[in-house]
């Protein structure tokens, strides 16, 4: 599931979102409601670059992007 970091070019609050389809995409800050949004971030994008052979687990692995193995209970 995807977690985007969004940082406001306005005010500089900055939050996560998880969205779930395109529909969760923030329009505009939570904080000052100005639509000056900056996508900063993915975790989602940063498990998914994890290297071949790492945690299998990435859902639920708090250290999947740099787990080999035997961080969590999830490795097969
Ligand atoms: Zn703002």
């Amino acid at each position: 599931m995807p977690i985007y970091e969004y940082g406001c070019q306005a005010c500089g609050h900055q939050f996560e979102k998880l969205i779930r389809n395109p529909d969760d995409l923030p329009k505009s800050c939570p904080s000052c409601g100005q639509p000056r949004l900056k996508k900063r971030f993915s975790t989602f994008a940063a498990k998914v670059a994890a290297p071949a052979g790492g945690c299998r687990n990435q859902e639920a692995c708090p250290v999947a992007h740099t787990c080999r193995g035997g961080c969590c209970g999830g490795h097969g």
